[in-house]
Formats: C-alpha cells, structure tokens, sequence
C-alpha cells in the first residue's frame, strides 16, 4: 500500500470516542471497520497488514468462515446460560481444554479475560496452600486487576493505585537463585509467563522452567504459568511450557482462546480446586455457550488445519527473514519462538511503528524500544516477505 497522509486516515469517529470513550489508551490516528484474514481495513477503505490481532487474540486472523459459522448457529441458539445450570457447549469445551492439557490439569474455571484467569489463580493457589505469598518475575504481566497487577511489575501500571494486594514479590527473571531469596514459609505460589510478552518477548534461559517446576515439587508450591499470550498455538506448540518438557500446577489462558471471543480460563487439577468451595468464586459471564463454542471453533480450526505447524513453519521463516536486520545499525536484537516475534531497535520504537502503519503495517510495542509481532497462526510466508519489505524500508 502506497503511504497515506493522516487526512486520508482521519474520520469523524476518532473525535467521538476521544470525547465519550475513557482516554487510557495510546490511540493510533485510524479507525479499524472490517477484518478478513490477515488483513484489518479503516473506515476510508485503506487496507493493512494486521500483525496486532488484538494483541494476539485473533489467532484465527479476522472472520475466518468456519468460525463465523459456528458463532451464528451457537447465536442463534442461545448467547448466555449461567454456571449455576449445565450447559453442552460448556461441558464439551471442559473436556477439550483437559484433553489438549497434560494429565493433571484436568478442571477449568471460566471468566472472560486474562486478568480474570490470573485473579482466579491467585485466589485458588491461596486457598489450596493456606498460604499467601506469590512470587512474580520482573518484567511479569499479568493484567490489570487489582490482583493480577499486584504480581505484574511494571512501575507505571502499579504506582498511582497502591496499596496493592500484600505478599507478592518480584525475582528476577531466568534465575533461579533470585527465587530462592524470595521464597519464605509463606510463600503459596510462583506464577511466570513462560515467554514474556509484553515484558518484550523474553524467552528464559534453557531449563529454567524445569529447575522452577523442581524447587515448586521440593517446597511444596504451586507453579502458575500465565499463557494468555503464549499459549493457544503462537509458539508453534498448544502452550509455549511445552517446548520445556515440564508443566504448571495452574495454567491461565485468554487472548487467543476463543479466537476473538472474550474469555479467559483457569486450569488446574481435580485436587487443587477440591479446595474451592461452592460460592466461593464465580462468573457472571463466565463460560457461556457463546465464548465456549468460540473457544470449541477456535481449537478445532487450529487441529484441522494444523495451524500449529504453520505457526512454527512461518514463525522460523520469518525470524530468519528478521535476521538480516541485524545488520543494520539501527537494530539491536531479533528473538522470538514460532509467531511471537520481537525486534529491538536503537531508536524509540514509536516513530518505526508509526512508519509501518503510514505503509499499511499494524505492529505492536513492547516499552519504548522492541516492536512486538503477534500475527495470526494462518499467516502465509507472502505475508512475510510483504512485513520484510516494509521494515527494510523504514529501517534502513
Ligand atoms: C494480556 C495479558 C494478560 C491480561 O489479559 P486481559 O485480557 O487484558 O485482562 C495477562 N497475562 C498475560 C501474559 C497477558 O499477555
């Protein structure tokens, strides 16, 4: 796509929402109408590549067919049922996250976001310990609630809403010796992003995740993976822990689960959440038929058109596409695993993002230096070499 000015971006919507809607985000100056596939089109007809998917939710891309239809039937059948009647959709999608899970994670609790899988973890590795200390790494994100900021670290996010919930703290990343100084008698659980995401996709060093599983069996402590970003195949596996050969106590799951769909899920085993008693955690929304046949659809289209291979296919063409950026003396590091990608660059980031979408390329940031790249598990290798093109150009 040929460079747009911002008079052929600008609309009358981006005005009303700045007026009506809360200002908490960072808005890019266009107005998203439509999605098919990989690419996201504004309300001037201008088309983009959208490597954003929401932040990693649209793993399907936009309005893929066969998810489209399963959402209408399930819309015109029934939108919401509470957990307090059984459900079919509901039943069936608990069976599937435990058959896609290792063994003994075999129970899930139902919310609608990230936040919420981690608000229930904490709540459910308090309960279950009679302890309650976390321990979270830094550079962690875990979301914005009260809770699931407590055990994020981002300065920024925390400061202006302390107090926040007491006994988190916060190690350093990939060293185990870091969690040793930090655990007490009181310490209940140890939650970690398997791949850091928003922290900028920052992968631990080789066996740290198995020397964390290790010091969780000696002290008898719960280990929480937070795979909202990393898990549902963006790694080129089901969950980014996989790649590691060991496994969480509890698991969170959201973004990317219901392929768009709000949801959010927290997996354990039959008995950690023998210690949640009835009333004792709920959702409004949480696990209705609409988000669980989204979540069936999304990992059924994942297996059938075995979308995990594309992402570690694509994933490895486009890190070695990446690679040749290094060169430049404007880029510091490319990392990355299957389509969880991160460029880091000299220069604040912004103006490079800002560049990319004036060429009709939607990325993300991760601080004020990495571009993060969280594409849709359909993306094509074409789809590669028109992202390279663009950022050899601005980078250059
Ligand atoms: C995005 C994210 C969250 C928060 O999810 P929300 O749906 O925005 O509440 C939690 N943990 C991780 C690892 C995330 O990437």
């Amino acid at each position: 796509m040929s460079d747009k000015n911002q008079d052929q971006r600008s609309d009358s919507f981006q005005g009303i929402e700045d007026s009506y809607l809360a200002e908490v985000y960072a808005k890019r100056p266009i107005t998203l109408v439509k999605g098919e596939g990989v690419n996201v089109w504004d309300a001037h007809g201008n088309k983009y590549l959208d490597l954003v998917t929401g932040h990693g939710v649209a793993i399907l891309g936009h309005s893929h067919p066969k998810f489209v239809e399963k959402i209408q039937e399930q819309i015109s059948k029934m939108i919401t049922c509470p957990g307090i009647f059984y459900n079919d959709k509901r039943a069936k999608l608990g069976e599937k996250i435990a058959e896609i899970t290792p063994s003994n994670l075999d129970k899930t609790f139902l919310s609608n976001s990230g936040t919420e899988s981690v608000e229930a973890a904490i709540k459910l590795a308090r309960k279950a310990t009679g302890k309650t200390e976390i321990i979270a790494l830094k550079k962690g994100f875990h979301g914005r609630t009260l809770g699931a900021l407590s055990v994020s670290w981002t300065r920024k996010y925390r400061e202006p809403f302390k107090p926040l919930v007491s006994g988190v703290k916060h190690a350093s990343a990939g060293d185990i010796e870091a969690i040793k100084e930090n655990y007490t008698k009181d310490t209940a659980a140890i939650i970690v992003e398997p791949i850091q995401g928003e922290g900028g996709v920052i992968i631990h060093p080789k066996g740290y995740l198995r020397e964390l599983r290790e010091f969780c069996d000696e002290k008898e402590i719960l280990l929480v993976f937070d795979e909202v970003q990393s898990g549902m195949g963006r790694t080129g596996k089901m969950f980014a822990f996989e790649h590691s050969k060991t496994h969480p106590d509890i698991m969170c799951l959201a973004k990317g689960l219901a392929g768009g769909i709000p949801i959010g899920a927290t997996i354990s085993s039959n008995e950690i959440f023998s210690h949640l008693k009835k009333g004792e955690h709920s959702s409004t929304f949480g696990g209705n038929p609409l988000a669980c046949s989204g979540a069936l659809a999304t990992i059924d289209i994942i297996e059938n058109e075995k979308l995990l291979e594309n992402a570690s296919k694509v994933g490895d063409y486009f890190m070695k596409e990446l690679s040749q950026f290094l060169e430049l003396p404007s880029v510091i590091d490319v990392r990355g695993m299957g389509l969880m990608i991160a460029l880091q660059t000299k220069q604040r980031i912004s103006d490079y993002v800002r560049s990319a979408l004036d060429k009709g390329l939607l990325v993300l940031t991760s601080g004020l230096a990495t571009m993060r790249i969280l594409p849709p598990l359909i993306l094509l290798k074409e789809n590669v070499d028109e992202t390279i093109d663009i950022l050899k150009g601005i980078l250059e």
